[in-house]
């Protein structure tokens, strides 16, 4: 709000940084600003982007502020975008500011993108003509406006060509607009042919994008059933709707191929969203989608952040996945917060899933979500059969992790030329290294962790804080020369088993230990796809949206190692991870088959898997979930807190129970050590409050950080509110 007080006028400012409020700069004389708008403003010795915000000033002597310095030529953020930075800070205890960071991460872009200098034929005839300017002369038929290299490129000839016209007055300079980054979407471009179920599911998407109104929809559909091919309907409503559109996908999902999935449909590509995006490409899909000529974007979490102009629809694809969880600074699940924006900003949503979280089925089972189920796969596509492999009475080889029967498997899918996917969530080589003499085993110096072997890097490294070390030839505590041994499978050492079994068949490891990157991971994808490997070894990166055609096979390692911790969603995401891994087999008709290697075959989860009864598994998660009060029905929020030494950490971790209010509907659990007490040099302890689920979590933890100890020397306190990591 401006503030037009006799003296001076005021503005509040958001800035980029964890305070609590905005700060109040001084508005020169002339300036115009507007509640949204982006500024430069000083702050100590720099220069920042800010937002002016809603709220009045504080009262302040005018001569003591400083002035905004510039307002940019952009677009205002609009107020629900406001307002959805105000309640994701509210909700997740964060500073306003450190949220509105996230909105202000493409700071070139707040100034227009500049136009561009172009050339344009005029009605001047060349003194003569020769065959390359009769070229160049034939591609600026029609009048378009083209640049010097562009047309030089185009018409195959050199630069100088060009010039030599230009001279001449057979062109003239224009300027040209900045290019849009993609086409412009056309929403009945290639309307697909939609199968029975997958009409009505589609009807109920239009409608409940018909209904300008926030609601949300549980697109619930086992993989291969088309939830895709719906959901573009609904981004195709929208769109005649003339709103804007975010399609929001765990990042690792977001490839070529879903790319060109949608310019199938649409006839364009939609603006990408992701860490891997040049910054040059940022700074432009910001501006754009600011501006409203970007109509579609797809994009990782933080594009729930991106200014839209007039956001109509989100579409959250793998609703359930982990990975939309930020745990770092502001800790939100993008999921969550996408209903959050649609609520604010009075459209729908969809969550789609083959296997949704247990929050989202209660939701649309009480009847806050509308739900649409595909129950089949599209066309002749059957799902896989699914079959446990007791390794109690299978087990592999000694030294090997390989049960005969998933062998077998393998060398039958080798032989009909057909692909197999081998499943294991841990990297490396080996989870753990140790000396056969002396029992001596290699941990991180700084976390509470093992080192994990990367044999492949002759290394052992440290998950959790990336420290690493050559594996010596000799043990560090007594001395003796090869004795140490690699206990576990990580996919390294599974790849060496499947390597001396089919050595001619084309094997192919895929984590995120991939160098490259994001980008190079991606690449691999295509290249499966393509039928370019026979047997690919992969963590949960291949288990996401991936569509392998050739894939027929799916073995899972170690079925039960998601079961081991003490996590309350163990069972739920075990579920999911093993229904999407072996989701990835069959897709295009083939007869295929899943393999679960596991030492649990009646556990309830690999019952559900292999019985294909995925409602009985939700039934009876849902209830348990019921029982225990946990999420949904109940509330959970993490406090952790962090410092050099183990006493400071505890001392101040104590210090916060002691402070928490009296309240008959929340408790404190803890503070215990965590389960990983050490990172990069950090003792942690962790507090858990627990309550119903209509208590003031937040309330109640405000008063905690209110009331207890100062923040003092190394201290630092995290807080997680929907916890999905308790480690
Ligand atoms: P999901 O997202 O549920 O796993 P997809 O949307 O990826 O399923 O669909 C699986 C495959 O079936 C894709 O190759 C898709 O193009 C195809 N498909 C699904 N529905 C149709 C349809 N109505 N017409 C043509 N192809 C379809
Ligand atoms: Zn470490």
């Amino acid at each position: 709000m401006i503030e037009d007080s006799p003296f001076v006028a005021a503005a509040p400012v958001l800035v980029p940084m964890p305070a609590e409020r905005p700060y109040t700069y001084a508005v020169p004389p002339g300036m115009r600003v507007v509640p949204g708008s982006i500024v430069r403003v000083p702050l100590g010795p720099r220069q920042v982007a800010g937002i002016v915000w809603d709220g009045a000033v504080e009262a302040v002597d005018a001569k003591k502020l400083r002035p905004i310095e510039e307002v940019f030529d952009c677009p205002p953020i609009d107020k629900a975008m406001r307002r959805f930075v105000d309640w994701i800070a509210q909700y997740t205890l964060s500073a306003p500011g450190m949220v509105a960071r996230m909105l202000l991460r493409a700071p070139e872009a707040f100034d227009p993108e500049p136009w561009i200098e172009g050339l344009q034929r005029t009605l001047a005839e060349p003194d003569r003509l020769t065959d390359a300017r009769r070229r160049v002369l034939e591609t600026a038929e029609g009048g378009l406006a083209w640049t010097r290299s562009g047309l030089a490129h185009a018409a195959g000839v050199s630069s100088t060509v060009i010039d030599g016209l230009r001279a001449q007055g057979v062109f003239e300079t224009v300027m040209i607009p900045p290019r849009p980054v993609v086409a412009a979407p056309d929403p009945s471009h290639a309307v697909p042919e939609l199968m029975p179920d997958q009409k009505a599911a589609a009807q109920k998407l239009r409608a409940a994008v018909a209904a300008d109104a926030f609601n949300v929809t549980l697109l619930d559909g086992v993989t291969g059933s088309g939830k895709t091919e719906v959901y573009f309907e609904a981004v195709a409503a929208a769109l005649d709707k003339g709103r804007q559109v975010l399609i929001l996908l765990p990042e690792i999902a977001l490839t070529h191929a879903f790319l060109e999935r949608f310019q199938d449909r649409f006839g364009a590509k939609p603006a990408e969203w992701h860490s891997d995006l040049p910054p040059r490409m940022r700074e432009r899909v910001w501006r754009q989608v600011a501006e409203g000529g970007v109509r579609v974007v797809a994009g990782a979490r933080s594009a729930l952040f991106l200014p839209f102009k007039e956001l109509g629809l989100i579409v959250v694809d793998e609703e359930h996945d982990p990975a939309y969880k930020q745990e770092d600074r502001v800790f939100y699940n993008a999921r969550d917060m996408a209903v959050v924006r649609g609520h604010i900003g009075g459209f729908p949503v969809v969550l789609a899933s083959a296997t949704p979280s247990v929050e989202s089925r209660v939701n649309a089972g009480q009847g806050r979500y509308h739900r649409a189920v595909l129950s089949s796969r599209f066309a002749e596509a059957a799902l896989p059969d699914l079959k446990s492999i007791d390794m109690r009475r299978s087990p592999p080889a000694r030294g090997g992790f390989l049960s005969p029967v998933l062998l077998e498997q393998m060398q039958r899918t080798l032989e009909k030329k057909e692909q197999s996917l081998l499943f294991l969530n841990r990297r490396g080589y080996a989870p753990l290294t140790l000396c056969r003499v002396c029992g001596h085993r290699f941990g991180c110096p700084v976390c509470s962790a093992w080192l994990v072997e990367h044999r492949f890097r002759g290394q052992l490294v440290c998950h959790h804080c990336g420290h690493n070390e050559r594996r010596p030839e000799a043990c560090p505590e007594c001395g003796t020369l090869d004795h140490l041994v690699a206990c576990g499978p990580g996919v390294e050492r599974i790849a060496e088993e499947v390597v001396a079994h089919f050595p001619d068949a084309r094997t192919i490891v895929l984590s995120s230990d991939l160098l490259g990157g994001v980008r190079r991971l991606r690449l691999e994808l295509e290249a499966v796809a393509n039928g370019e490997a026979d047997i690919v070894i992969g963590t949960q990166l291949v288990a996401k949206g991936h569509n392998f055609p050739g894939m027929t096979l799916v073995g899972v390692v170690d079925a039960d190692l998601g079961l081991a911790n003490g996590d309350p969603r163990a069972a739920e995401r075990t579920f999911q991870l093993l229904s999407q891994v072996t989701g990835r087999a069959g897709r295009t008709g083939k007869k295929s088959l899943g393999l679960l290697q596991t030492y649990q075959p009646d556990h309830p989860v690999m019952r559900a898997i292999v019985s294909g009864d995925s409602e009985a598994f939700y039934e009876r998660e849902i209830a348990e979930r019921g029982r225990a009060a946990l999420p949904p029905f109940g509330r959970l929020a993490g406090i952790i807190v962090s410092a050099a030494t183990r006493g400071e950490a505890e001392g101040h971790a104590r210090g916060l129970r002691r402070a928490a209010p009296q309240a008959s509907d929340l408790f404190v659990l803890g503070p215990a050590e965590a389960p990983l007490s050490l990172i990069g040099g950090r003792h942690r302890f962790r507090l858990l409050i627990q309550g119903e689920r209509r208590a003031d979590m937040q309330g109640f933890i405000r008063t905690m950080l209110a009331n207890g100890p100062k923040l003092r020397g190394s201290v630092r306190v995290q807080v997680d509110i929907d916890p999905q990591s308790f480690l």
